[in-house]
């Protein structure tokens, strides 16, 4: 059989399963773990703390540094209230075009790697090719990070980690962090005409609110030099701001949704810190003062780090000589690519089907794109020997 029967093939099995993020993986991975095991790879899958997810890490080659990684998550968003023309768990082909949830986003991938196991242990690689597939990408990022945490722990340390997101096989090198956090504010009601015996937590959330205003134009002249991203620096938005219920009453909660979108982790933890200035030096006494009990609590709801363009990336390097393209592009969607430059790997974003497809009705994957991914998997083949 040759690459792309192998790979539909294994889609449809994938399709199936219908890992989206709140279900076990377990059924799926061990699907993976099969195959890549029979491929000859060491396969490691090393489950969450409630035993119902799991991350798949597998190598083909000697236990050594520097190897490549393919990576991709095995959750797909819900289907719900959506309008599909088929079953979306039931992979079926039309017009050269592969329909199902996750066909792009991104079993796809996947699927095109693990049918490539074969092929690279039959290479007997001199460079270790390694397989990472994680749990939980669509609502946080959390097994990547929990992924990232196995890494460190065991020593293994590749150098170079391509993430299979649907780029149309563009060379994506940068992408802005998605940091995203709810500040709870607890204060003390009381009527309206004593707001000395009360603490209005409403107001100190249009406080804090206002300093996230502040910083949100400090951030404008904090953008790096030739920063090509859209707009060029690091983003703060106010989502929601949730408080009280009458104009005589006190409010004695209130709830500010905010997001920053970094595009460099200094700029996170510039903000993190003059935010933890405030509350703990200002807002915070200011509300104990009235009512011991008051207080501030910043709820972080998910972070995941950016991909920060560099000059010197292998990952790119690959890229750009297996596919014949010259240059690498930036996007607006986050991955799990910065939490593996994190660990100090060389990352580039390159994988089959649109982000246009990505989480809607009619997902689809086309035969053409994942022909190309196989053609880019094949040409890694001399990067390995
Ligand atoms: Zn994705």
């Amino acid at each position: 059989m040759t690459f792309l029967p192998r790979t539909t093939d294994l889609l449809g099995e994938l399709i199936a399963q219908p890992t989206v993020s709140a279900s076990s993986n377990l059924t799926l991975m061990s699907l993976l773990a099969d195959r890549l095991d029979s491929a000859g790879a060491q396969v490691h899958l090393w489950t969450d703390d409630t035993g119902s997810k799991a991350n798949l890490f597998a190598t083909i080659g000697p236990d050594t540094d520097g190897g490549i990684v393919l990576s991709g998550h095995s959750d797909v968003v819900p289907v719900t209230d959506q309008d599909w023309s088929s079953d979306p768990f039931q992979m079926v082909e039309r017009d050269g075009k592969l329909f199902g949830r996750g066909t792009c986003d991104m079993k796809g991938f996947i699927a095109a790697a693990t049918a490539m196991a074969p092929h690279y242990a039959a290479l007997n690689p001199t460079r270790p090719i390694h397989f990472a597939f994680t749990y939980d990408e669509e609502v946080g990022c959390f097994g990547a990070q929990a992924l990232a945490k196995s890494l460190k722990g065991r020593e293994i340390r590749p150098s170079v980690c391509i993430v299979g997101e649907p780029t149309m096989m563009r060379i994506i090198e940068g992408h802005k962090g998605c940091y995203e956090y709810s500040t709870h504010f607890t204060g003390l009601e009381g009527h309206g005409s004593g707001p000395d015996l009360g603490v209005n937590a409403a107001e100190y959330a249009a406080r804090y609110v206002a300093r996230l205003l502040e910083l949100k134009d400090a951030l404008r002249a904090r953008a790096p030099e030739g920063s090509r991203f859209e707009p060029p620096w690091t983003t703060i938005n106010t989502g929601a701001l949730v408080s009280g219920h009458a104009h005589n009453v006190i409010p004695g909660k209130a709830r500010v949704d905010w997001e920053m979108r970094p595009v460099q982790k200094s700029d996170a933890d510039f903000v993190k810190e003059d935010l933890h200035r405030l509350c703990t030096h200002s807002l915070i006494p200011q509300m104990q003062a009235v009512f011991p009990e008051a207080g501030i609590v910043t709820e972080v709801i998910g972070e995941v780090d950016g991909l920060q363009p560099v000059t010197d990336n292998e990952a790119r390097e690959i890229l750009q000589e297996l596919t014949g393209a010259n240059g690498a592009d930036l996007v607006a969607f986050g991955t799990e690519a910065g939490i593996f430059q994190g660990l100090g790997m060389n990352v580039a974003v390159c994988g089959p089907g649109s982000i246009e497809q990505a989480h809607k009705p009619d997902e689809y994957v086309s035969l053409d794109q994942l022909s190309q991914c196989l053609g880019l998997l094949e040409g890694l083949s001399a990067k390995l020997v």
